[in-house]
This record gives structure tokens, C-alpha cells and sequence, in this order.
């Protein structure tokens, strides 16, 4: 039996969706492969609210992170992290011998603007790197405060991973000044693995002019030059059945559903999820900073998640235990992408009566 994904990602994809990944193929030299991407990178402007270019790769989200700070600094990269992914940054850079240092705030609470402007204001970075919603924890970290300090350092290239908030939490690339904004196919968007997506800004592209080694394959100035010079063809082999998916999909959020009308879903399956939260567990990331994309649950009844999976599993269900350090004290249910208000209470329903909560 298909088990329905409320883990954070990858998630349910549409069955119309997949049968577009079952397309035939297109020559990628072909004109029709240039108007596909183009088409494509339009509407993903307006999903990112951004004039800037978009870049597409043939990675999952950690391709393009990794991509991005190969090409973002000239001095040393700041990296806010309240979590696994905020980690992966700096193992990245650490990786790539990219100079950078590591500001780390307690699991479950968010980056603290104070922060960020008192490690600017050194002027030893010209890089920062800020998780959007930390999917190990559950906090959406105050993106637009963050974005206000930024903004007060010109020289700074901001980084923003938005893998497990973007296409389900409105981001505004261009109001916040975000330089590069990067997200994955598997999670908000509701398609399969497989793909990964930023914005790319001027100043982006200015500084990884001047940056001499960015790599090949994850070389985001490349891709820049690239898809300019042969209209938004790119120059390896892309993964075509992603972009048919990647086009019709985008066509069913922005004409279709509508991106508010997502956001706002978003909201309300999030409200579903901590009030349910509050009443039998307990939410464990901080009140003022919770992801509306998934809610990361305190076990405080030392339920076996393991066990719990067993039987929504026989039932058509499968959440996810907690990350990490996390594993054992929390579970995550997430309600991301496609999922609708009514998957979100069929499943609670479920727990519910698989517990015997009342
Ligand atoms: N950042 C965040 C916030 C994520 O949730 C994930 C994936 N769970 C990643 C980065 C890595 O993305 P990917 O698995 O697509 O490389």
C-alpha cells in the first residue's frame, strides 16, 4: 500500500504531475528546450518575486548550496546556523576550503538579527548564509529582520536556503535583497528529487567574477553565462523530465491555485498541526519562530515513533522521527507542497485513534 509522505520531503507528487516526468524526450540543443526554460525561469521569478536570473541544476538543494559558496566570497563567509542545515553551510565551505566561521544558536531557536549585524560590523565577512526554515527543528527564522541588517552592508553577498519553505512561505528575493536564494524540487514545490533551483543576482554575478576557483559542474557563473549566450540552454545534459514536471507544475501553482491561496494553505495546515501539538505533545521550536511548512513535535508521552509509523503505515500514512541530536526526543510531521487541509486532519484523525488520544 502507498504510503502518503507527510515526512519533510520528499513529499506527495500529483499523479498528473509524475505522468509529465513519463514525456518523451526533447532534443536539449532544440528551440523547444530553450522555450521550456525560459518559460520556466519566468514563472519561477514570480514565485521568488525577483527580477534576477534563475539558475537550474541537476542536483538536489545541497548541489547549489555548495555551488554558491564556491563563488559568494572573496574574505570570509558568516554562517548563521540553528541546525542541521545551517551545519551543512559550513561543512560545505569547510569542504571546499572556503574560509568561513560558524555563529550557532540552541536548537529550537531562531538567528537573532542583534547577531548578525554585531559579526557584519567586523567586516571580515562578505558572505552570509541563512537557513529560511530549518527543516532539523522546525523554526522559520525571521527572514525580513535579517534582511534589514543585511541591507546595511553592501559589500555582503546574502545567501538564503529556502529548500524547505519555498512555493509553501512567500519569500521576496528582491525585496529582501536576497543575492542567491536557493530551493529543491521535493519539497514545497511537490515534485520528485532531483532538481535544484536559485535566483542569482547582479552582485552575485559580479562577485564570481572576481572569485578564481568556482568549480565545473556546480559553477553558478557558468550557468549565468551559459543559458545568456544560448537562450536558457544549459551547458551540461539537464534533466528534461524535470523541467516538463517543473513547467506544468508551475502553471498549476501560479494559474491555477494561485501563490497566496498556497501560502495561505500552508498557514492553516500549520495552525492544524501545532494546536493538535499543543493539545497532546508539546511544540518544541520557539513560539515566535515556527515553520509553517512542518511542525517539529516535543514526544513528551515517549510514544515509539518506530511503532506509530507501523501502524499509519498500515494505514497509508508515514510521518518522520525527529533529526539528529533530535531523533529521539521529537517526531516531525510535515505539511508541505500539495497537501491539503483535509490530509493534514485525516492523518491526525489517525494518530489519534492509533495513540487513543481524546
Ligand atoms: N536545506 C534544508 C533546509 C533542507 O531541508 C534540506 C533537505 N532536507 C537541504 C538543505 C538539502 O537539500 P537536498 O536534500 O535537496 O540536497
Amino acid at each position: 500500500m502507498h504510503k502518503k509522505l507527510f515526512i519533510p520531503g520528499p513529499v506527495e507528487v500529483s499523479q498528473d504531475v509524475l505522468e509529465k516526468m513519463a514525456m518523451p524526450m526533447i532534443g536539449h540543443r532544440s528551440k523547444e528546450a530553450s522555450e521550456l526554460q525560459r518559460r520556466i525561469s519566468d514563472n519561477l521569478r514570480k514565485l521568488f518575486y525577483t527580477k534576477n536570473e534563475i539558475l537550474l541544476s541537476t542536483s538536489s538543494g545541497t548541489g547549489l548550496m555548495e555551488g554558491a559558496v564556491r563563488c559568494g566570497t572573496l574574505k570570509r563567509a558568516a554562517i548563521f546556523s540553528v541546525g542541521a542545515f545551517g551545519d551543512r553551510w559550513y561543512s560545505i565551505a569547510e569542504s571546499n576550503n572556503v574560509p568561513a566561521d560558524k555563529f550557532e544558536f540552541p536548537m529550537g531557536e531562531a538567528v537573532d538579527p542583534k547577531v548578525v549585524d554585531d559579526v557584519l560590523k567586523t567586516g571580515k565577512y562578505d558572505l552570509i548564509t541563512v537557513t529560511h526554515n530549518e527543516t532539523s527543528t522546525g523554526v522559520m527564522n525571521p527572514i525580513e529582520e535579517i534582511a534589514q541588517v543585511v541591507k546595511k552592508y553592501p559589500d555582503v553577498i546574502f545567501c538564503v536556503d529556502t529548500v524547505s519553505s519555498a512555493a509553501g512561505v512567500k519569500i521576496e528575493v528582491d525585496k529582501l535583497g536576497i543575492d542567491i536564494c536557493i530551493t529543491s524540487s521535493q519539497k514545497c514545490l511537490a515534485l520528485p528529487p532531483g532538481l535544484s533551483i536559485c535566483t542569482f543576482s547582479e552582485k552575485a554575478r559580479e562577485r564570481a567574477e572576481k572569485v578564481k576557483f568556482r568549480g565545473t559542474y556546480l559553477d553558478l557563473l557558468a550557468l549565468y553565462k551559459y543559458i545568456k549566450k544560448k537562450d536558457y540552454q544549459y551547458p551540461t545534459t539537464p534533466s528534461l523530465s524535470h523541467m516538463f514536471a517543473l513547467d506544468y507544475q508551475l502553471d498549476k501553482i501560479l494559474n491555477q491555485e494561485g501563490l497566496e491561496n498556497r501560502f495561505k494553505k500552508h498557514i492553516e495546515m500549520a495552525e492544524i498541526v501545532r494546536n493538535w501539538a499543543d493539545k497532546y505533545f508539546e511544540v518544541f521550536a520557539d513560539r515566535n519562530h515556527l515553520s509553517n511548512t512542518l511542525t517539529t513535535v516535543k514526544n513528551t508521552r515517549g510514544i515509539s515513533v518506530a511503532d506509530l509509523n507501523k501502524e499509519l503505515g498500515k494505514r497509508g500514512f508515514t510521518i518522520s522521527n525527529g533529526y539528529g541530536s533530535l531523533k529521539e526526543k521529537t517526531f516531525r510531521i510535515a505539511h508541505m507542497g500539495d497537501c491539503t487541509v483535509n490530509d493534514v486532519k485525516e492523518l491526525l484523525q489517525n494518530i489519534n485513534e492509533i495513540l487513543n488520544l481524546k
